[in-house]
Order: C-alpha cells, then sequence, then structure tokens
C-alpha cells in the first residue's frame, strides 16, 4: 500500500505538465481568436512505458502518437485503449503496414504513393477505412522524409483515389530553428499548402486536420492554423532512451 502510494506520488509530475501544456495551448488559441475546442492534443509516448501512458489517458490525453510499430505493439496490452484513439507518426515501412492497421485510427506519416497503396490494400482487406495525413517535408531537408511540397498536389489526388484511405490533411515537422519567427514561417507555409489543398480536392470536407507543433513550438503552430499538437517531453520529461 505505501508502495503504491509514493509510486502514485511520483507520477503527480504528469498532472503539473498537463495542466500546463493543456492551458498554454488554450492560451494561444485565445490569442489567435481561435476556439480553443479546435486543436487537439496528442501526447506522444516513444520511450515513456504504460504506467505513464495510463496517467496521462487518466488526466484527459485522449489521444496517443508512436513512432514505431514494435514500440507501439510490445505497449499495447498494458495501454487503457477503451480511452485513448491511436496514431502513427514515424516514417512507416510497407511491411509493417498490416501490423498496425487495426490498431491505429490515424497513419500521419504517409510519405509516398507506394506507402499509401500499401495501406489502401490492407484497409481494403481488413474491411476499414484508414485516416491519413500526407507528411510534408517542409524545409526540404536530406534527413527528413515527407514527400516535397512541388509534389503535393499531385499526390494528394493519386491517394484521394485509393479504397480504404481518407487523405485528411498535412503533417509537418520543420527544421529546427533558433527563433520563433523562423519556425512560424514554416507553419505558415504548411498552412498555406494545406488550405491549397482544400480547395483543390474534391473531398475537401474530410481535410480538417493540420498536424503541426512539438513541445518547443506548440505555441506558433497554434498560432499559425495548427489543429493537432504532439507533443512529447513537455508532457512526460525528457525522453530517456
Ligand atoms: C518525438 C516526436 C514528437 C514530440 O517531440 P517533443 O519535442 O518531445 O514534443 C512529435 N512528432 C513527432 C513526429 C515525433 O517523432
Amino acid at each position: 500500500m505505501i508502495q503504491s502510494l509514493s509510486a502514485e506520488n511520483s507520477l503527480s509530475y504528469l498532472d503539473e505538465n498537463y495542466k500546463r501544456v493543456t492551458s498554454e495551448i488554450e492560451e494561444a488559441a485565445i490569442r489567435a481568436g481561435r476556439s480553443p475546442e479546435e486543436i487537439r492534443l496528442m501526447a506522444v509516448t516513444k520511450t515513456v512505458d504504460p504506467l505513464r501512458i495510463n496517467r496521462m489517458i487518466s488526466l484527459g490525453a485522449d489521444l496517443i502518437g508512436e513512432n514505431k510499430v514494435q514500440e507501439l505493439l510490445s505497449k499495447l496490452e498494458f495501454l487503457d485503449k477503451e480511452n485513448a484513439e491511436m496514431h502513427i507518426i514515424g516514417h512507416l515501412q510497407s511491411n509493417k503496414v498490416r501490423k498496425v492497421i487495426s490498431t491505429v485510427s490515424m497513419i500521419q506519416s504517409v510519405d509516398s504513393v507506394s506507402l499509401a497503396k500499401e495501406i489502401s490494400r490492407q484497409a481494403v482487406m481488413n474491411e476499414l477505412t484508414m485516416d491519413c495525413l500526407l507528411e510534408v517535408n517542409i524545409g526540404g531537408e536530406d534527413s527528413k522524409s515527407g514527400i516535397s511540397p512541388d509534389d503535393l498536389f499531385e499526390l494528394s489526388s493519386e491517394i484521394t483515389e485509393l479504397p480504404g484511405i481518407r487523405l485528411r490533411g498535412l503533417m509537418c515537422i520543420p527544421p529546427v530553428c533558433d527563433s520563433e519567427g523562423a519556425v512560424r514561417k514554416y507553419f505558415e507555409q504548411t498552412r498555406r499548402l494545406f488550405e491549397d489543398m482544400r480547395s483543390k480536392l474534391y473531398n475537401k470536407e474530410e481535410i480538417t486536420v493540420l498536424s503541426m507543433g512539438m513541445s518547443s513550438d506548440f505555441v506558433p503552430a497554434v498560432l499559425e492554423g495548427s489543429t493537432l499538437v504532439r507533443v512529447g517531453s513537455a508532457l512526460f520529461g525528457e525522453r530517456q532512451y
């Protein structure tokens, strides 16, 4: 009993972090003249154990993001899946799609037509529709996956034709910037691409998700129109690999 009480107490920093992050999102939304309900908080759980993840879920975090299929699957049986949705946010190899197709509600990191085709194939086989975001390499960095802004329209048109896939919007990870102004430019560019995509694709009512902003930059991301922020270390503390 004493032990479980102290284990509980040792997780109370998560409560503080959750409160702080949600109120910062709210303040940023209000500053931008937006309704705080327009912005969804994802708790990014790479390297975080199920005990801490479940504590975060109990506080109200109803969306979990994992980068790696293997890591997600190894935690899955311990997670409070009743109360949280899960998304894949990291580079996904086509041969791993079948392992997550019935577990996650969205794949945010679609970066090629061949990956989209495999998602489509597996979704159809499993008689479901998978929500997807296209990952845009907004800074044109060689080190990052994601599609080039120049290819966005062609690829998104092609992907919306596939059965079993519902294209919902864009995700980006901007380059590391040394000022808030610099990172805001990338978020602004991504929002423009998002709006452009909405105006050109026939399924525009479905294009509603703009996933941008992490621990260090979710405030400028919200100011620039993000509808989903992906926050790891500001919620769980520094990652220990
Ligand atoms: C790790 C990760 C995050 C969260 O990063 P923090 O800086 O810890 O908030 C968000 N998005 C993606 C794609 C990630 O890999």
